[in-house]
């Protein structure tokens, strides 16, 4: 069986770092926040390139503070690509704005500038472009469009640990939000997110929000409303051992793509057919490939060939979220978005994680030749 993401051999390679790092929290009893928590949140701004990480419980809430940050709420607009995660429109929901649907590019999967000018209205306030499947989207562009209008650009960088614009990390603007569900590219066990910004006022407003609304020293006493949604110590530590080995894992996600884009180009079957497009890999950037994603017309049965051969695949994402009954309310049909839309269709994730062997790779091309 070849897993689609293969945790359990992960933690094998550093058990012994892993296992004393949770160790170490319990001796500590810095479960909640702490040292290890603010180790990682300076490790990590670090190695985002970036002046401040305030670690949070999860990629949804990161981008919740942020937009929150930002002061976007009840009658405001933010617009986002219709091909992501169904979190990145929640956020945008759960602090009472609309989320605004864009089309994307037929190329990267990455939000369309062009077609983000065309939703702006006086109710527009922010930008959220989506790394998606560990790409950074066109952020000159998108950066230059905001700044003409007035809007705040917030970065869904969940899939995009480490990813490069133009040789700068993400976020490219001043914000971005990290998810470490266990599956992305660094993984809590457990859920586990975070923003990262080069803008302290918003660092701190976040900082505030996400511990009850207490200031820096507050205990009992509080200077807004605030919520609930802190880093856990035991996330913090495993997230600051695993940080370390984040570059080599990135590295080895690029080798991996780059065995099957070969094993797909010399593929005597497919040659002058285009019938599989490997993942199109813009030349500003370094991709970091959270997801490896081919295109094809028989996506479907090659879903299918990959079952039967026992090997995990997916849809990411399937069903884009103009389309989604959670948010028919917007109004929108089929056709509406004809490049996302053909994309769900065609689309389809290959195995791919930081310690994929050649041979698992090689297996997996095996069922595109045979085919
Ligand atoms: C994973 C993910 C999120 C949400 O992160 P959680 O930690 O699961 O809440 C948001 N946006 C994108 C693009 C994601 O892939």
């Amino acid at each position: 069986m070849i897993p689609f993401v293969d945790l359990k051999t992960q933690y094998k390679s550093i058990q012994h770092e892993l296992d004393e790092a949770i160790r170490n929290v319990i001796n500590d009893c810095a479960f909640i926040q702490g040292k290890y928590c603010k180790e990682f949140e300076e490790n990590f701004a670090r190695a985002c390139e970036s002046s401040f990480c305030v670690g949070c419980s999860n990629g949804t809430t990161a981008l919740e503070l942020a937009l929150f940050a930002y002061g976007i709420g009840q009658g405001d607009e933010v617009i986002l690509p219709s091909h992501t995660f169904i979190a990145t429109a929640e956020a945008v929901s759960n602090v009472g704005a609309t989320p605004i649907f864009a089309e994307i590019e037929n190329t990267t999967f990455t939000i369309n500038p062009n077609d983000i000018e065309k939703r702006i209205t006086s109710k527009t306030k922010a930008i959220l472009p989506v790394h998606v499947y560990g790409q950074v989207a066109d952020m000159d562009s998108i950066l230059e469009i905001a700044k003409k209008h007035n809007l705040a650009v917030i970065e869904d960088c969940a899939q995009a640990h480490l990813a490069e614009y133009k040789g700068h990390r993400v976020p490219v603007g001043e914000t971005g939000c990290f998810s470490f569900f266990p599956g992305k590219n660094l993984g809590a066990y457990g859920d586990a997110g975070a923003v990262v910004t080069k803008n302290e006022k918003i660092a701190e407003k976040i900082r505030e929000k996400l511990n009850h609304g207490r200031k820096k020293g507050e205990k009992y006493s509080h200077s807004s409303i605030g919520t609930n949604y802190r880093m856990d110590g035991l996330q913090g530590a495993i997230l600051n051992t695993k940080l370390k080995h984040l570059p080599k894992w990135t590295e080895r996600r690029r080798q991996a793509a780059a065995l099957y884009n070969k094993g797909i180009k010399n593929n005597e079957r497919l040659k002058g057919h285009a019938d599989i497009i490997p993942p199109i890999e813009a030349d500003y950037g370094k991709h970091v490939y959270h997801l490896y994603v081919i295109r094809t017309p028989r996506r479907d049965e090659l879903m299918q060939k990959l079952k039967e051969n026992e090997i995990e695949c997916g849809v990411h994402y399937p069903i884009p979220l103009h389309l989604q009954k959670a948010y028919a309310f917007l109004g929108h049909k089929e056709g509406d978005f004809p490049v996302t839309e053909q994309a769900a269709k065609e689309i389809l994730s290959l195995p791919i994680c930081g310690n994929i062997t050649d041979e698992s790779i090689q297996k997996v091309l095996s069922i595109f030749s045979i085919h």
